[in-house]
Parts: C-alpha cells; structure tokens; sequence
C-alpha cells in the first residue's frame, strides 16, 4: 500500500486508496489536518501538530513552523522574517537553531511525515513504507530531493514527488476532461498562493506556468483581522497567551463567516485590567479586511496567464484549492479574473491530499482497474436445482461488492453440493459460462433440511472469491476465481445479445423448470396421502384428485411452463381437504 501525503507548509494529510476510493486518514484526536508544526521540548519526544501548534505561543524559540519555506535552501537564501536563528556558513545547507539543537528542514518535516505515517498504520492496521509527496509546482531539484531526504528519515521511500496543481487536478477528476483541457488551480492557503496552469494532453497533466507568492495566504487575513478586533474592543493585547487565544477566536471567526453572515466573536480575558468583551463581526467587514490581500492574488494569475500565453477566455477549468479558498469571497474573485464559475466540489484542503492518494493507487496498479472495470460486466451466480442459473451478484454491480444466499439439499441423504460458479445472463445454467466449480459436502440431512451458505465476494481487483459453508458444521471451502470482470467486451456484448434474443424461451424454460420441481415434489406425496387417507373421501373428490394428477404427469412430458404450472396449481387445489386429512389423522396416531 502506498500512502499519498499533502506536506502543506501549513496543514499536511495523508489519505490511502482503499477498496475503491480515497480514505484521509484521521489521527487519533479525529483530526485529518495535522498542523504543520513541531515543538521540540527540553527533554522527550517531539510534538507535532496541535499539541505544537499550542506550544507556538508558550515556547516559541523551541517549536518549528513553515518548515516548508526552508526545505533545499542554503544559508544566505533563508526566507525573510521568519522568527529562528540559523548556523551554517553561508553557501551551505540551511540548520535551525533551537537552543544548542541544531535541526536540517528535512529533520523537521521527517517528523510531521514520521506522524503521518504513523496515524496511516494505525488506522490500517498494517505497516507502511512508501508514499507519493507532494510538492509545489515551482520547488527546484534541490527542494524536491530535500522533501525525498525529508520522506527517508520518517522511514518512508517516496516512490513518486507530485506536482501540488496535479495532485488537486487529478481530485477534481480533471483526468477525465477531454485532450487538450486547460484547467486553472488557484491555490490560497495559509501562508502561500499558488496561481497554475496545467494541459492535458495524452492523458498526461502538463504545467504550463505557475505564478504565486510565499507569502501570502490565510495568515494575513488573520493578523488583520486580530488588529480589527483590538480596535473594535478598544483593547492592545501584548501579553503571549492572551494574544494566542485572540488569533484562535479570529480564525475560528473567519472560518464560520465562510458560512454565516455574521458571527459573534467573545474575547474573554484578554489580560490585566481588560474585561471579557463581545464584537459582533459581518462577512461584509471580514471582506473588506480580507480584500487587499485577496486583490493581490490578481496579478499573480495575470503573469501566468500571460507567461502561459493565454487569454482568460481560454481556459476550460478553474479549480479551487487551500482552505482559504472556502472563503465566499475568494470563490467570487478567482472567478471574476478567469471569467467562470469556480469548481468547488472538492474540499479545498484535501484535494492535494486526494490527488495525492490516487497516484498512489495508479503506481501499485490498482486505481487504473477500478477506473476502467468498475462493475461487473456479467452476472455471476451458481447453478442450482433443475440446472437453473441462480444469480449471485447481478450484472453492473459496483466492484467491489459482497453478496450471499443460502441454499439446500435437492435430495435426501445427499452428502454434498457441487458449486458451479457461473457467469452470464441467460436462465439455463448450460447456456451461462462456468468460471469454475467445487464440491461442499455437508452432513446428510433430509430433503431441504441442510444450510450451505454460499457467498460471493469481488474485490477491488476485480478477482471473485466464492465461499460455501456448511453452516451445521461450519466446514467451510473457499475458491479463488480468476478475474470476473476481465471480460472482452464482445464477449459481453454477445451474452446480452443472446440473451435478449431467448429471452422468451429462457424464460420459458425457468418457469417450466421451477413448475416441474413443484410437481416432481408434489405427485409422490399426494399419492402417499391417497394411500393413507383417500378412503375417508367422497368417491367424487377421490377422481378428481386422480385425474388432476394425471394432467400434470401429461403436461410433465411437454416443455410448455403455462400448462404445467396450471395443471400443478389445480392439483393443490383439488387435494386441500386431502392434505388437512392426512395432517388430521397424523395428530390423532
Ligand atoms: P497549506 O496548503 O498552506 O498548508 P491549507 O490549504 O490547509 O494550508 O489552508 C490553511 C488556511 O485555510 C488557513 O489560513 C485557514 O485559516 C484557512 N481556512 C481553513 N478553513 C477555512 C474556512 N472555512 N474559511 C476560511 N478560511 C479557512
Ligand atoms: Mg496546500
């Protein structure tokens, strides 16, 4: 299995391909964005994610954030203001300095991915050794390989680097758009905006210019609206804890804004001599403290567009990606500069994530199947009495996919059933294709009274394994079959052919089949019960149960299902008061 892992320089997720779909996976507090932040205490583990994201305020000169920015850059290309202290001559590989700890970008990021993969196992329930990563459109060699260093030290092999804009491409199911698709990923997150865009051609996503800014994102939204609060509360916070818990509300306030018109934002003690206070806050006003930065994701689109060589006009698809593009506002913007409506049908924050877990499942192989087989072309079931197809798992059945049914001895005394597994559409047993066949035997029992329980199982390789039980004494046989959708589709299309052109005849012989059951079952037991209790009956009923009879054993030697069934329905009739008789007569003895 192979994880596929958003490492976000503010939120990173890991999701797998499972059974069909992607999972992202939540870590033990229920949460699937793991912050990306690690504190490293005086003495013990490392914490990574939200217990280091509290520790940001408490211990900032020992907890790590951003890391991303750092990741392949040497001593001299450092980002600006970001609040460490580094060691290193200039020209080498940039180190952290905590304290005397001193920390490489990859060391840092091993650790989030170190947890990420740790939350998969967890969930999975199995040991895990390689992921897909993804990366920023624009990092360089350097950038990449430190994220591949990054990956080895948490113990994973990273078996592919993914393009961020390909990975929320291929979530968005833009894969699946025809050639030469021109699809936008406007991506604003927490710190950073990304503007690419991508072509399909020959199935293949190609970037044809990324633009963007490293520092720019939901954080300054934050910050601005953190100075807004103060000012309407009249209160300057300076105190580290009540300013953390001040941006916690802001963000919290952001965030349902994205949803609500308005919102009331309770500052409690925010420090000495301050007293708890209420703002109420409108997405209007979040709106017009968000927009200029929010106006400035406009140029970045132009330059790409421009360095692209295309018009607004050209493109096919505007994708959105980053948590902040949950914003009303940012969805109307984006769409104003490229003239669309903006596709949001993905969660903003875990598309990169998604995309990421379907490379994956293209690379072990699986995801390719799915995509093309995803139901069963055919019926699949087991002939039963009478030479009848009993079907199982009908046709167009989503992969993968389960059924059961339980069935019963024909025969009394009969010491095993013979499994024939079937494929097709057409009544007669025969006239289907048999994928494979196995005997279960089971305790002899009287007619009808064994329980084998036969079930069916496709699984999302599209390889059927059928199981059969005896559920007396739960001896049980199990059958691999090959592939039951690797079918070609002429073959298939002849099987529905065939079986439209006999339906009426198919099910001619079904019915017939079930009627002649019935009357094989019925004309000894009514010939016993003549035996024991005819006497007791007026001579009248007694010769029309004779001759009621008879016409089911003539209508037995013709294959017509009507007759028959009328023959057999008119001799239950005829033997009512017979078999109350013969129930009588038993109870009396
Ligand atoms: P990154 O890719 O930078 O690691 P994300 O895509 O997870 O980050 O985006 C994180 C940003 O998205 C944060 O600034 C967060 O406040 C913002 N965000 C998340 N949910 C919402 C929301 N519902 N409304 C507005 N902003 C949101
Ligand atoms: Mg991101």
């Amino acid at each position: 299995m192979i994880l596929g892992i958003d490492l976000g320089t503010t939120n990173s997720l890991v999701g797998v391909f499972d059974a069909g779909f992607v999972t992202l996976i939540a870590d033990e507090a229920g949460q699937r964005l793991t912050p990306s932040v690690v504190h490293y205490p005086d003495h013990g583990e490392p914490l990574v994610g939200k217990p280091a994201s509290r520790m940001r305020v408490l211990s900032p000169e020992r907890t790590v954030f951003s890391v991303k920015r750092f990741m392949g850059r040497r001593v001299g290309e450092e980002p600006a203001d970001m609040p460490y202290h580094f060691s290193g001559a200039p020209g080498t590989p940039i180190q952290l300095a905590l304290g005397d700890l001193r920390l490489s970008p990859e060391q840092v990021s091993a650790e989030i991915l170190r947890k990420l993969k740790a939350d998969a196992e967890r969930a999975l329930g199995t040991s895990v050794q390689q992921a897909v990563v993804t990366v920023p459109a624009y990092f360089n060699d350097a950038q990449r390989s430190a994220t591949k260093r990054a990956g080895e030290l948490a113990g994973l092999e990273v078996v592919r680097i993914l393009n961020e804009p390909t990975a929320a491409a291929l979530a968005y199911g833009m894969d699946r758009q025809e050639e030469h698709t021109r699809i936008a990923v406007y991506d604003l997150g927490g710190g950073t905006f990304d503007i690419s865009i991508l072509e399909l051609t020959g199935g293949v996503f190609h970037v044809l210019a990324t633009n963007g800014n490293t520092r720019l994102g939901g954080d300054d939204i934050d910050a601005a609206l953190v100075r807004h609060l103060e000012a309407a509360s009249g209160c300057v916070v300076s105190e580290p804890a009540a300013r953390a818990r001040l941006l916690e509300a802001a963000v919290a306030a952001k965030h349902r804004l994205s949803e609500a018109e308005e919102t009331v934002v309770s500052l409690p003690f925010l420090g000495e001599g301050v007293s708890s206070t209420e703002v109420t806050l409108s997405r209007a006003t979040l709106e017009k403290i968000a927009l200029p930065w929010v106006e400035k994701t406009r140029a970045h689109c132009l330059r790409a567009l421009a360095d692209a060589n295309l018009e607004p006009e050209s493109i096919q698809e505007l994708i959105m990606v980053g948590g902040s593009t949950r914003m009303p506002l940012v969805q109307r913007f984006a769409g104003e500069i490229f003239g669309r409506t903006p596709n949001c049908s993905r969660n903003p924050d875990e598309a990169v994530a998604e995309g990421a877990a379907l490379q994956a499942a293209i690379l072990e192989g699986t995801l390719n199947q799915v995509v093309l087989l995803d139901v069963t072309p055919l019926s699949l079931g087991i002939e039963t009495f009478g030479g009848l197809m009993n079907v199982i798992l009908p046709r167009n059945s989503t992969i993968p996919c389960k059924a059961g049914e339980m069935f019963t001895n024909a025969l009394a005394g009969q010491r095993s059933m013979l499994i024939r597994v079937l494929q097709g559409e057409r009544e007669r047993a025969n006239d289907n294709w048999e994928l494979g066949r196995f005997e279960i035997p089971f305790q002899a029992l009287p007619k009808g009274q064994a329980r084998v329980g036969v079930q069916f199982e496709i699984d999302a390789d599209g390889i059927l394994t059928v199981l059969a039980r005896d559920t007396a004494t739960a001896h049980e046989q199990v059958v691999k079959m090959a592939s039951a959708v690797e079918v070609s589709d002429e073959a298939v299309e002849k099987m529905l052919e065939d079986a439209l052109e006999n339906a009426f005849d198919d099910m001619n012989a079904r019915a017939f089949t079930e009627a002649k059951l019935k009357a094989e079952e019925m004309l000894p037991s009514v010939e016993k019960a003549l035996a024991r209790a005819g006497s007791r009956l007026p001579a009248e009923e007694r010769a029309s149960i004779e001759s009621c009879a008879a016409e089911v054993r003539e209508a037995l030697k013709h294959e017509a299902a009507a007759p028959l069934k009328k023959a057999v329905t008119a001799l239950d009739a005829a033997t009512q008061t017979l078999a109350a008789l013969v129930v009588e007569l038993a109870m009396q003895r």
